[in-house]
């Protein structure tokens, strides 16, 4: 059955007001054999439109959070041996620094989270690293 093909002249529908932005009463004001009833919003504007059963598929589609991009690879060309600090839990990290684990590799201090807690870039992945205790 075609949209809105059991829809009278006079009916109220609700339907998609282009103007309004959202899902409003209608009221159906003409028939039409070859597409949906034209139908009047509510709305104060009182325009003639098609009759939309549902709003109109958003255009801002909620996507996921983007990834976080790792900014290992950028900041490891500033990177020199002299920079380089073996991680040591016992020791204190400023953001910043380059750190050298001896599993995960080099690290690059990206943010102090905490008095004993910083968020650390390695070539893989962040992690969160716990230091000074
Ligand atoms: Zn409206």
């Amino acid at each position: 059955m075609p949209v809105g093909a059991d829809l009278k002249v006079g009916d109220e529908v609700n339907s998609w007001c282009t103007k309004c932005h959202e899902m409003r009463m209608h009221k159906v004001r003409a028939l039409r054999p070859d597409g949906p009833p034209r139908v009047v919003c509510i709305c104060p504007e009182e325009r003639e439109r098609n009759y939309r059963p549902k709003p109109p598929n958003s255009r801002k589609k909620k996507s996921a959070p983007e990834p976080e991009v790792n900014p290992w690879p950028t900041l490891i060309q500033e990177c020199t041996d002299d920079k380089l600090r073996d991680y040591s839990i016992q020791e204190r990290f400023w953001e910043g620094e380059y750190i050298k684990h001896r599993k995960y590799g080099i690290g690059i201090v990206t943010e102090m989270l905490d008095v004993n807690k910083m968020a650390v870039w390695f070539e893989d992945k962040k992690r969160i690293m716990v230091f000074n205790k």
